[in-house]
């Protein structure tokens, strides 16, 4: 996130070079590789409710566009970088070529809070975005998608602005739109159940039943919560959710030995995935700290809130049961936690593997919107879970032909397939 002491861009890039070594690289490709290959910086003036102008940053960086129009969200953060933009753009390349769909990466934002600004405000911002963008995006070069404090609404405003300059419709030209507005069916469930269908691969091939295996959540918002639907689906049981606690300002554990019922949980939870602890207490949950989450003892653990959550402090305490780690959550694990999984030998679905449900399904929102054409829910949940099985089996092959760490093949495999796109290209 913005605003830390670490670069993030400089992270990935580590990890990036760890890559191109173990793939041999050569010199140009690695060069065009570890830096985004077009970024727009620019400024947007916004007439404001009190009759002052504000003049707002934005930014859109497109790393690489060599396996397909770039993707990629657009945030509004008040601590925003160019240096993060430029990391997620580059994750985004990764994912896409992972999940192997025709995309490359790119990522968006501006510098501002919207608790701070009216809707007519914002309004102002997601259409000056375009007007400074609006011949370098578009259905065939750079889809743009809602990401940290961005909505559907600013999706719809920004779509409106790309069509009154280009004279046309062109719903493509952007994902996260409503259902009945060009959304796609599937989309809210589609990064959860991406999760699991991972899962369900992995617990095939360590030759484990979904019904003889527990598991524990932390977080319970959109991922965590269409995650828990399909796990149920499969059989397995969760048996501890950790989630924010607005009233306290804190996060705890809520632990139901016999298994979480998800349909009574969720009619305590408030719209961003809270829950009140008083409340979970009445409905016989035992209330723990907040890392408890991670010292259950179950055989998956399913990081599913925010990143840097399992770290080099409290990793120690996973307890020994635990098999199958399901990053739901972008970068939940840091360097150090890693370093310790790693030995123990325990089978990581890494972040942009296990949760590429999402921009899977992002893509499948285009291709519905450029036919304009839309499928049924039964229709994307199939698809959806061809690409993830798919993805994984690819990844686990590797890992086991090359005796790679997980996360080490997901990384090979995006990275190579971006990669020769350059060379049949010819650019490198
Ligand atoms: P969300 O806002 O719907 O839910 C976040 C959850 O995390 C909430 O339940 C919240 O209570 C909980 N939380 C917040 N702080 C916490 C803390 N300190 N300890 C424990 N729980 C805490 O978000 P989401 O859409 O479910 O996304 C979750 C993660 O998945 C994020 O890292 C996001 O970047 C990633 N992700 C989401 C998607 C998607 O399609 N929604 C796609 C890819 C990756």
């Amino acid at each position: 996130m913005p605003g830390k002491s670490y670069n993030l861009f400089e992270m990935v890039q580590t990890q990036f070079d760890h890559i191109a070594g173990i793939l041999g690289l050569d010199s140009a490709t690695a060069d065009l590789l570890r830096n985004p290959m077009r970024e727009y910086q620019f400024l947007i003036p916004v007439r404001m409710d009190d009759g002052n102008v504000r003049i707002f940053r934005g930014f859109r960086v497109q790393h690489n566009d060599a396996r397909g129009p770039c993707k990629g969200g657009v945030r509004f953060h008040p601590q925003e970088t160019i240096d993060t933009m430029r990391a997620l753009a580059m994750l985004m390349s990764w994912k896409c070529a992972v999940a192997d769909i025709p995309l490359g990466g790119s990522k968006g934002g501006v510098i501002c809070d919207p608790h701070n600004l009216s809707p007519r405000e914002q309004e102002q911002i997601c259409r000056g975005w375009v007007r400074q963008l609006a011949s370098n995006i578009g259905p065939m070069n750079d889809v743009p998608a809602p990401e940290i404090m961005t909505t559907a609404q600013h999706m719809l405003w920004m779509l409106d602005e790309y069509e009154s300059i280009h004279g046309t419709t062109s719903p493509g030209f952007i994902t996260g739109k409503p259902v009945g507005l060009g959304g796609s069916l599937g989309r809210k469930e589609a990064t959860g159940y991406g999760v699991i269908i991972t899962l369900r691969e992995a617990l095939a091939e360590l030759g484990i039943e979904p019904q003889n295996t527990v598991a524990s959540v932390q977080g319970f918002g959109n991922v965590a919560q269409n995650a828990i639907r399909l796990y149920h689906q499969i059989g397995g049981k969760v048996v501890c959710v950790s989630c924010w606690d607005q009233s306290d300002q804190t996060s705890y554990s809520f632990k139901k030995k016999d298994g979480i019922d998800l349909d009574t949980l969720l009619s305590i939870t408030d719209q961003f995935g809270g829950i009140h602890k008083d409340k979970a207490r009445d409905l016989g949950y035992e209330i723990l700290e907040a890392d408890a989450w991670l010292e259950q003892n179950v055989d998956i653990l399913i990081p599913a809130a925010l990143e840097e959550q399992i770290t080099g402090e409290n990793a120690s305490k996973i307890n020994k049961q635990v098999k199958i780690i399901a990053e739901g959550a972008n970068s939940p694990t840091t360097a150090e936690a890693d370093e310790i999984i790693k030995k123990r030998k325990i089978f990581v679905l890494p972040d942009f593997l296990a949760n590429a449900g999402g921009v899977v399904c992002s893509y499948f929102e285009q291709v519905q919107s450029n036919m304009n054409y839309y499928w049924e829910k039964d229709e994307v949940l199939g698809k959806l879970d061809l690409k993830m099985t798919s993805a994984f089996i690819a990844v686990n092959e590797l890992a086991k032909r090359r005796k790679l760490y997980m996360r080490d093949a997901a990384y090979v495999i995006g990275v190579s397939r971006v990669a020769q796109a350059c060379k049949d290209r010819g650019w490198v």
